[in-house]
């Protein structure tokens, strides 16, 4: 019997803690050993010479065919897992929303059906409350026990955000029963306020979009969500955060010890609201919620990943077309479906503009891109590290491949990427999951319906 299925040799591998050369053994879609000239003995030998070897990406905030504002976000589970893959990432983690009267059952049923024997990477839900009485907070713990242990709730959005004492109650349940409560923080009634102002003045481009949500109502809202965890004494997640006043709210509750955590994304890293003014709509293409912010934003938040206040980075992947899509909001910036395309450059994105600048060292860039979701959503050994035990999911990168971002080398079932034109250094060259490759120099050569559905554990909190 062979001792390894595949060796990855002369790679040079990088986790949270370590950057050292070594070979790594697999088998049966596991690392199995981590040494020096490992015997080959019949397996597959892949050589890394010059290239990192990453563990896998894992992308904790994607929206795959996602119902929205009357459409449906385009990339399902097959495109956006290719398109992930593709990227170097080997495990998502997406939002089923439950729908008005459905059961947390139901709502993961619901989302199994549209990613179980489609998707190619692995992935986990977490569930999106926002329909919530006694019977559903009473379920919580079930969906916890059933490996759904993270729950967000939306503060804004008519039809899916939840008022304060929703927010309270749940918070306290997922925190007695070992799940995590994630928010999307923006004040509901600052944005009311200003959509309905800007339409009456006739003022439908979409740049009112961003001016109808200002950092204050994300910074208020994350304030508030931060002080409710604290009297519920329960740990919290702030999805997106986008600017600098929400990092001085979460980095004032860090310092006092809360155990308050925080994600963002390359949107809010590279891009600022000037794309707001592209003219014939094109506008349209950024916009999301929270919305890009201006320029002095985005150094802030590099420095709140670097010093660790901010332990994640995402992609809030939502993407729709600008044509059918985008498109129905060109009388009324309301009406554009909120979310944009990022899942597929996420990694490379990052290496150039934060490993490449020096912003970040390698070993933080695998802390945010892996190790630390894997952790905080209860993936952890299994996924995020390269370790003996762990699951075989890495990405060869090789750091010396020059690219620019063009939306036809990309895999997202779309028609832009908001990324067009970035010059990269750096880019994945083979995605492995559990053993197998699944991207090789860019075309995907994986299995789809290959991707297991995992039972995630409780949080380690960061
Ligand atoms: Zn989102």
């Amino acid at each position: 019997m062979k001792m390894y299925d595949m060796i990855i040799k002369n790679g040079t591998i990088v986790t949270a803690s370590d950057v050292f050369k070594a070979d790594v053994g697999v088998k049966n879609g596991v690392i199995v050993a981590l040494g020096n000239n490992l015997k080959d003995d019949g397996a597959d030998t892949i050589d890394a010479e010059g290239k990192y070897v990453f563990p896998g990406g894992i992308d904790v905030h994607t929206h795959l065919e996602m119902p929205f504002g009357g459409t449906v976000s385009s990339d399902d589970f097959t495109t956006g897992t290719i398109a992930a893959a593709c990227g170097g990432t080997t495990t998502i983690i997406d939002f089923a929303v439950q729908a008005k009267g459905q059961s947390l059952e139901q709502t993961a049923e619901t989302w199994h059906k549209k990613a179980d024997g489609k998707a190619v990477i692995d992935y986990g839900f977490h569930i999106a409350i926002t329909d919530m009485n006694e019977d559903i907070l009473n379920e919580m713990p079930k969906a916890i026990k059933n490996g759904y242990s993270s729950f967000k709730l939306f503060m804004t959005y008519d039809g899916l955000r939840v008022n304060d004492d929703v927010l309270l109650k749940a918070l306290i349940m997922a925190k007695e029963n070992g799940g995590l409560i994630c928010v999307h923080a923006e004040n509901y009634y600052i944005i009311n306020y200003l959509v309905k102002k800007f339409l009456k003045e006739g003022k439908v481009e979409p740049k009112y979009h961003a001016l109808s949500r200002p950092t204050v109502a994300e910074a208020e809202a994350v304030s508030r969500a931060i002080k409710i965890a604290s009297l519920a004494d329960a740990p919290l997640y702030i999805v997106h955060l986008s600017c600098k006043e929400s990092l001085i709210e979460l980095a004032r509750a860090r310092a006092q010890g809360l155990p308050v955590m925080a994600e963002t994304c390359p949107q809010y890293l590279l891009l600022s609201e000037e794309r707001y003014e592209e003219s014939d709509f094109m506008g349209a293409k950024y916009v999301m919620s929270p919305p890009l912010r201006s320029k002095d934003n985005l150094e802030p938040l590099w420095d709140g990943i670097a010093r660790g206040d901010i332990q994640v980075v995402s992609t809030d992947h939502c993407p729709f077309f600008l044509k059918g899509q985008k498109e129905l909001g060109r009388e009324s910036f309301n009406k554009i479906p909120n979310g944009a395309p990022g899942i597929e450059a996420r990694m490379a994105l990052l290496y150039t503009n934060g490993v490449g600048t020096g912003k970040l060292s390698l070993q933080r860039f695998v802390e945010v891109t892996a190790t630390n979701p894997a952790k905080i959503f209860g993936l952890y050994p299994s996924k995020g590290t390269i370790a003996v035990g762990s699951d075989a999911d890495m990405v060869l990168f090789d750091p010396n491949v020059k690219k620019r971002v063009e939306k036809s080398e990309l895999h997202e079932n779309v028609d832009y990427t908001p990324y067009e034109g970035f010059e990269m250094t750096g880019y994945p060259v083979m995605t492995i999951l559990r053993g197998k490759v699944i991207v090789e120099e860019n075309h995907f050569v994986g299995q789809k319906g290959a991707g297991k559905f995992i039972r995630r554990q409780s949080p380690i909190l960061l």
